[in-house]
């Protein structure tokens, strides 16, 4: 296994995997630990091209530094993204290998899930490091499947953004790209507000599972973007709202669970110039983070709930900010979140 270290603008450390034994390759990177030890999930995707997987790294733990800040977490921000194999291979192998990378960097980067990784991926992980969460729950403390956890933290940031704006749920049609684990049991959440789904996803099937279940219409995955709806929650991969898609959009909302959904900056800009509101996406999207920190620290799970719930008014915190500032909202909380990892930071030394 090699694991070289680079330094690479923006972030602490980069960390290059390649273990030729059982095919792990990618990188882990490490973009603050000026709160704590990094904390982000492990990514499991296909990419074409290598300058993409570790673009998609960095830009990942950059969002994971800015959502532990905002939760108040005493952890920094990380990422592992790790390239999933062609060819047939030895799953456990691999996550094994991964493991151990992770336990060379001595606890400076803390794992769990992301998409394409499991429970029982991070159970592999734990058998090689202790610096890993999203495991299963023990006795009253907090563990588990994060994603729950993150469905309700959006759907509260939803439920309160739109009664900001004047669309209660219930009255309101969201459609919902990616019904994987965060997507689905937020469309769960929605229809039991009696809100009307329209849902997509490039796993045709899992889409329409989720629709019969839950009574939604199904949609293409080029139509879910631009469908006449007056919600859109983006849960699948990130750049979703970019220069081609932002004109189309019908949505007077954008809030969801996927990571990194604005392009590029500016982007949040050209969503406020047309009047859409944007709930930013690792404000919203912390419940799984929140969950995986207590498990990590040995806490228990009946505390968890109080702070997924404390995600909704610190969003409606930051949208007011951003109206009354005329800011995009984008803007507003990377500058909170900048100003409190200052602020910590400038208190320890
Ligand atoms: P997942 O892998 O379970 O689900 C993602 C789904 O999106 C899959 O069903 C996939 O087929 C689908 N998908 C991919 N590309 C698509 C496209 N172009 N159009 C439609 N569907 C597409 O992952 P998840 O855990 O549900 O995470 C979803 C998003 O939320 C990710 O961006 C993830 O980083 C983010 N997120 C997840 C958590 C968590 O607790 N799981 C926490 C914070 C953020």
């Amino acid at each position: 296994m090699m694991v070289r270290t680079a330094t690479q603008d923006c972030l602490e450390s980069l960390h290059v995997l390649d273990d030729g034994e059982t095919g792990l390759k990618g990188v882990i990177a490490i973009h603050s630990t000026a709160l704590g030890p990094a904390a982000g999930g492990c990514r499991f995707w296909r990419y074409a091209e290598r300058e993409e997987l570790v673009a998609d790294a960095v830009r990942l733990a950059r969002g994971m530094s800015y959502k532990n800040a905002l939760a108040g977490l005493p952890f920094g921000g990380g990422k592992a993204v790790l390239l999933r194999p062609e060819e047939p291979f030895d799953r456990v192998a691999y996550f094994a290998a991964f493991g151990r990378a992770v336990a060379e960097l001595e606890g400076r980067y803390v794992t769990a899930e992301d998409v394409g990784t499991t429970v029982a991926d991070m159970g592999v992980v734990s058998d090689q490091t202790r610096f890993v969460a999203g495991l299963d729950a023990v006795g009253g403390r907090a563990g588990g499947d994060p994603s729950p956890w993150t469905a309700l933290g959006v759907f509260e940031s939803m439920k309160a953004a739109g009664a900001m704006l004047g669309i209660p749920l219930g009255d309101a049609s969201v459609a919902v790209q990616g019904t994987g684990n965060v997507g689905a049991a937020l469309c769960r959440l929605l229809a039991r507000e009696g809100a009307k789904l329209i849902v997509a996803d490039i796993e045709e099937k899992r889409a329409a599972l989720v629709a019969r279940e839950i009574g939604a219409v199904q949609v293409g995955v080029d139509e879910i973007l631009e469908v006449k709806s007056d919600i859109l929650a983006p849960c699948a991969l990130g750049a979703v709202l970019n220069q081609r898609s932002i004109p189309r959009l019908k949505a007077g909302l954008v809030c969801g669970a996927a990571n990194n959904q604005l392009a590029e900056e500016h982007h949040g800009d050209l969503l406020r110039d047309r009047g859409i509101v944007y709930a930013p996406d690792y404000l919203v999207n912390a419940g799984g983070i929140i969950n995986v920190c207590a498990e990590y620290r040995g806490e228990r799970a009946d505390g968890v709930e109080a702070r997924v719930m404390a995600i909704a008014p610190r969003l409606i915190s930051v949208l007011e900010r951003a109206r009354h500032d005329g800011l995009a909202s984008n803007r507003v909380a990377d500058d909170l979140a900048r100003a409190h990892i200052a602020n910590v930071y400038r208190q320890g030394v």
